[in-house]
Order: structure tokens, then sequence, then C-alpha cells
């Protein structure tokens, strides 16, 4: 067996050579040109029912820098309390068990990351540890980073609450969501006035290369954003706001284009696979899914506690049968000594206990069904969860000679 953990599958720009070489004709190769303004169009209307808009950013990480900026400088420009308690709110609220981008994001903006633990079954941020914080930590918050874990769907009325009560800006870290549908079938943040904040890196479902999209559906914050991401300027060189450089070059949005199109179909197929494993490993712990449809980068899972040896052990023997696997988030943040030093965290109980289990399970365009019948197959010798049946036969027998002896 041999089964590579992540296989990406961009589109292939050697099959694009007519639509490359209208871009070379064009002369315009940046700038949010016209293969950008159609891709944010065409994202807009196929995953967010047309639904407010897009801005596209050269990758989630710095998208998130540009939206977490954005989002405290308007949170803090909207009101004269809101300007007289800026000074105070320094903090970032995003949960441990999230990718090093988030934290780094909010470093970048002059925040330290407060970190939360998260939910033991969905493995989203957990409300209550939110909830203790934002009372611990009232007035310090500048927003609040939750992070839609594995594509999974948070609850935004809650935050859209928070954000109104509490004064805190809210930006959603939805790196691995592109393709995922809310309880209410939506793409995965229609209609969020918070920046919802996606990646098209080649590792993800929506495979490109590097590049991201911010979501919102102020049409006002999506201008502010888009004008942040080009030096800020509000006119031809004149810049009126905190800017950098993030945007999209029009090859690139070609490929997003192409990976669009293919999209659904990409989409359906993952699904059929984690179906697949979920229907293989009865009793294993897998991520309880909030919402109608997810876009699936890969297979987390849950070492069982039945298996005798460690994680290590575990992963060793994975490799040594062929399949790739992966140990997506852990190091958790706090683990990791750059956040250890910069980084303030609140009881991460729940965080500690998954990510020291967690598994990620191949995924890929490429995987087939037969595939993760093989690995399930595997996993189930690794670590049976019933006790085998020869045990159960043994104990009859035992009960057997036991009541002969009577
Ligand atoms: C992939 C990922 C990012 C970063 O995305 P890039 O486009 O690679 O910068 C951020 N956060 C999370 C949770 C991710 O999984």
């Amino acid at each position: 067996m041999k089964i590579p953990f992540l296989q990406p599958n961009p589109s292939r720009l050697s099959q694009l050579g007519a639509e490359l070489a209208q871009i070379e004709d064009s002369g315009v190769f940046s700038n949010y040109g016209p293969v950008n303004t159609r891709f944010e169009r065409g994202l807009t209307d196929a995953l967010f029912d047309g639904v407010g808009g897009c801005v596209t950013v050269c990758n989630a990480t710095i998208g998130l820098m540009l939206a977490i900026r954005h989002g405290v400088d308007a949170m803090a420009d909207r009101s004269a309390r809101g300007r007289a308690e800026a000074g105070r709110r320094r903090y970032a609220l995003m949960p441990s068990f999230t990718f090093a981008a988030t934290a780094h994001a909010a470093i970048w903006c002059g925040l330290t990351p407060l970190l939360c633990d998260i939910d033991p079954d969905t493995w989203l941020p957990c409300r209550e540890a939110e909830d203790a914080l934002l009372e611990q930590y009232a007035g310090q918050i500048a927003v609040i980073v939750p992070y839609a874990t594995f594509g999974n769907c948070l609850d935004m009325e809650r935050y859209d609450r928070i954000s109104e009560e509490q004064g805190i800006a809210v930006v959603v870290d939805a790196a691995s969501s592109l393709g995922s549908l809310d309880v209410l079938g939506r793409g995965f943040g229609t209609g969020s006035r918070h920046s919802v904040v996606f990646s098209m890196h080649a590792t993800k479902t929506f495979a490109v290369a590097e590049g991201g999209v911010i979501y919102n559906a102020d049409p006002d914050a999506l201008a502010a954003i888009r004008a942040m991401g080009n030096f800020g300027f509000t006119e031809p060189r004149v810049a009126r706001l905190p800017g950098l450089n993030s945007k999209l070059g029009e090859v690139t949005a070609l490929q997003a284009l192409a990976k669009l199109a293919e999209f659904p179909s990409v989409v359906e197929h993952r699904i059929a696979l984690a179906e697949q494993y979920a229907r293989a490993l009865p009793g294993w712990t897998l991520q309880k899914m909030v919402g109608r449809r997810h876009a699936h980068q890969f297979m987390p899972m849950l070492v069982p506690a039945s298996y005798p040896g460690t994680r290590a052990g575990f992963l060793d023997e994975l490799r040594h049968h062929g399949v790739g696997a992966a140990t997506y988030f852990s190091p958790h943040l706090v683990e990791q000594p750059y956040f250890r030093d910069t980084c303030v965290a609140g009881d991460l109980r729940v965080t500690e206990r998954i990510a020291s289990r967690i598994v990620a399970l191949p995924m890929s365009d490429a995987l087939t069904c037969e595939h993760v019948r093989l690995i399930c197959t595997l996993l189930r010798e690794l670590a049976p969860l019933a006790p085998p049946t020869w045990v159960a036969a043994d104990m009859l027998a035992t009960v057997a000679a036991l009541s002969a002896g009577d």
C-alpha cells in the first residue's frame, strides 16, 4: 500500500494555454485585473448565493492580517466609546487549536493572542471558554478570531451578538471552509458583515497555489479592505488607509477560476470519502460536524484509547504500511516556542487531550473509496475497539468449565 496524506491538485495551467495567452496579450498581470474580477464574482455567485462579495488576497495569512487590522480599526472608529477604549484593547481571542497563521496575523497587527479551549466534540472554539475569557478580560479584547475548525461551521449569530454587545471586532479564520454549507444550507459565512477569510493554498480543498479570499457582506468593509490590500490607496497613489500589498496576480486568478468550475465535483468526491471513513470506523472518535456539508481537507480522528502504544507509534505503524498521515494541530499554538513567549493562554484541558491524540488521515481528489476501505481495515487491526471474538469464545469456555465443576 502507498497512499499519500494529501495530493495537491490545482487546475492544470498547462491546459489553459489560450487563457494564459489572453492574459499576456492584455498586458494586465495584477492590480485586481479582469480575470481576478471574474473570479471574485463567480465565487460570490457560486458559493455565497450572490450575497455580499469577495476580495482576493495573495494568501490567507496576509488576508487575516488585513481583515484583523480593518475590523479592529473599524470598531474603534464606530463610536466615541470605541475610540476611548481602543488603547486598552490589546488581545485577540482565538483557540490554541489552530494553525500558526491565525496567531501570527494577530501579532503582526500588534495584538496579543489570548488562547481559549475547544469543544470536545466539534473541536470548534468552546463557548464557555470564550465567555470566561471575555469576562476575565472585559474591555481588553480587540478582536475575536474563531477558527472554523477543519471546515466545520461556527455559529455566526453568536459572534454577531458578542460583537454588538461588547464592541469587539470579529474575523473568522475559515481557511479550510470553502465549499462547506452551514445549517441553513448556505455557503459558510454567507451574509456575514464580519470578514471571513478562506485559503486557496495548494493543500486546501479549493487548491490553487498561494491565494486566499476575504468574504464580507458589507460593501463598505470590502471596499476598505480592497484599498488596504493595495497600499491603502483610495484613489491612484493616494494612501488614506493603512496598507500593504496583498493582491493576487492574474495567472493565479486564472487557476482559481478553473478550480471554481470543477469545485462541485471535488467537494462531492470528498464527502463520499468522508462518509466511507465514518462507515468503516464505527465507534472511533471523529469530529462532530455542524452544518449541512463539509469540504474535508483531510480526515481527522483520535487514536482510540484501546491502542496499546503512543500516538507516535501509531503514526509509525501507518507509515510502515504506506499510509501517509499528519498531526494537525499538534503541537497546538501554546506548545510552540514562539507562541509560548508571545501569547496568553486560558485553561486548555480539552485542547491538550484532543491534540495529543489527533491524527489526520489521507484525503485527496485522487483518493478512492477502495483506498479508504484499505486504510480503515488497517486501522481496525491496529486498534480493535470491541474485544476480539476469541476472547468471547474463551470466556464462554471458562464459564462452561466452571458450571461443569459445580
Ligand atoms: C492553511 C491555513 C491558514 C493559512 O492559509 P495560507 O493561505 O496558507 O496563508 C490559516 N489558518 C488555518 C487554520 C489554516 O489551516
